[in-house]
């Protein structure tokens, strides 16, 4: 199996070295929310905490520090370095090498495992990864857990962070958690009774040296698991992302989702046009969590009626509003090519394509331009990648380059038709002009909003 560890034998290896050092002197590095919620767990446990962030905030009340890496004070006499996902282990992993070389690293969700083991040993953890689909997949699972009476916590990657919830609120019986890749780099393993991998397609490879080192951090999910708990994959996983062999595999096969109903189980069946949830790629979501839910014994008729009520999460392929007959929606969290890819395809009707923005590194567009081939009528492009992407999609439709956001709803609403759809599914991560990809979304709904409102103002003499 390909190895890839950023934190040089340096991180901490069981849940159990965790809860130890986690009583001690502990630094935190990164003080965002993620960051924040650690603190708070640590201040519960009794650590002595510290903090760290380049630009760090004040008032916390406790030690904090500053700088590009950790200075010496910072790291003196630790025990555990606390990572937010989005420090870059080279930032901290030199400087503890040489000022703290009896500490040891982990992440803010192996921390929430490691407390979560500790105070409710009898928990019930579900743990899911892959390039795309995690929200959903964690949200559909989370939903149909619940319909079956149990008391769940959704979360992780995918809102409030473990660390945060665990500082504040009574440990539930349940846990739905996403992880991201970054997440598992520091996760050691915990005994979750299922595990999801939905996908692995390239995202990520400026952290990554290649796929094989992606989808082996992946694969980490399934660390801790005990002989015979099920692990549920997608379909044609690279062989990094694979369970090891002593796990109960359910690979999801990508054409049970597309008839008119899907089964549950052995017998039920769910009407596909029942599911507010739209797309083959979301019948995949779906299925992983109902093959989770069926095996731990959730009734498929309580899966059946759960699905029904299942609403998309914000931001994936969701409805924003109707102009002239034109139906605008935004798919701003599909952020590398794979996720646009996937919802362009499960659309049902010719659509124009609002993408561009922070091209993820050997992210290659060629598939985006099939499936624009497929169905597109025309493309916007927009941010840093705008050019490429035109160069790519301007073989096969109309493109316009637009300079920001209210641009790119003109041009799109000029260029579509009646019973067209105009989807926003940038293909690219939002950095290049905002803080992520909700608050892009949401300037896409503006925009949309806005030219709805100029739409149905009557025109001036
Ligand atoms: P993640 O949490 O992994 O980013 P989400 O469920 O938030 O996944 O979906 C993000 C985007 O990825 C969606 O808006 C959609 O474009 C795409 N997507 C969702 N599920 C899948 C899937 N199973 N396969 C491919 N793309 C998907």
């Amino acid at each position: 199996m390909a190895t890839f560890d950023p934190f040089l034998g340096r991180a901490a290896g069981s849940l159990d070295e965790i809860r130890h050092r986690a009583r001690g002197r502990v630094l935190v590095v990164g003080l965002g929310a993620s960051g924040r919620g650690a603190l708070e767990l640590l201040a519960r446990r009794g650590a002595d905490v510290r903090g760290y962030d380049r630009t760090p905030p004040a008032d916390l009340g406790i030690p904090v520090f500053g700088g590009e890496t950790p200075p010496p004070e910072a790291l003196e006499r630790v025990d555990l370095v606390v990572l937010s996902p989005g420090v870059p282990p080279e930032r901290v992993v030199p400087a503890m090498s040489f000022h703290a070389p009896n500490a040891r690293a982990t992440g803010e969700f192996a921390l929430g495992l490691a407390h979560l083991f500790e105070v409710r040993p009898d928990v019930e953890a579900f743990l899911v990864t892959g390039t795309n689909g995690k929200s959903t997949t964690t949200h559909v699972l989370a939903h149909l857990l619940e319909a079956s009476g149990r008391d769940v916590f959704a979360g992780g990657n995918l809102g409030p962070s473990l660390a945060a919830h665990l500082a504040s609120d009574p440990p539930r019986h349940t846990y739905v958690l996403e992880a991201s890749s970054f997440q598992l780099e520091t996760y050691p393993g915990a005994p979750a009774r299922a595990a999801v991998v939905t996908n692995v397609t390239p995202d990520h490879l400026d952290r990554y040296p290649d796929l094989a080192a992606y989808a082996a951090t992946k694969a980490r999910v399934f660390a801790g698991m005990a002989a015979g708990r099920l692990a549920v994959v997608g379909p044609g996983l690279p062989s990094p992302a694979a369970p090891p062999d002593d796990l109960r595999r359910v690979e999801i096969d990508p054409n049970a989702v597309d008839g008119p109903s899907m089964r549950i189980g052995t017998g039920t069946t769910v009407e596909v046009a029942a599911l507010r949830l739209v797309g083959h790629h979301n019948r995949m979501n779906v299925a992983c969590a109902l093959a989770v839910a069926v095996d731990i014994g959730v009734s498929p008729e309580t899966c059946a009626e759960a699905l029904a009520r299942v609403e998309p999460l914000p931001h994936r392929c969701a409805f924003v509003a109707r102009i002239d007959g034109v139906d605008f929606y935004d798919d701003s969290k599909a952020t590398n090519v794979a996720s646009a890819v996937a919802t362009l395809r499960g659309l049902d009707r010719t659509f124009v394509l609002i993408a561009g923005g922070r091209a993820k590194p050997g992210d290659d567009p060629t598939p985006l331009v099939d499936a624009v081939a497929e169905k597109g009528r025309a493309a916007v492009l927009v941010g840093e990648s705008a050019e490429v992407l035109a160069r790519h999609l301007g073989r096969i439709v109309p493109v316009d380059v637009v300079p920001d956001m209210d641009a790119a709803v003109a041009a799109a609403r000029a260029m579509a038709q009646p019973g067209d759809a105009v989807v926003l599914a940038p293909a690219a991560a939002s950095y290049d002009r905002y803080r992520n990809f909700e608050e892009r979304g949401r300037d896409f709904a503006r925009a949309v909003h806005a030219a709805a409102s100029h739409a149905d103002t009557p025109p001036h003499p």
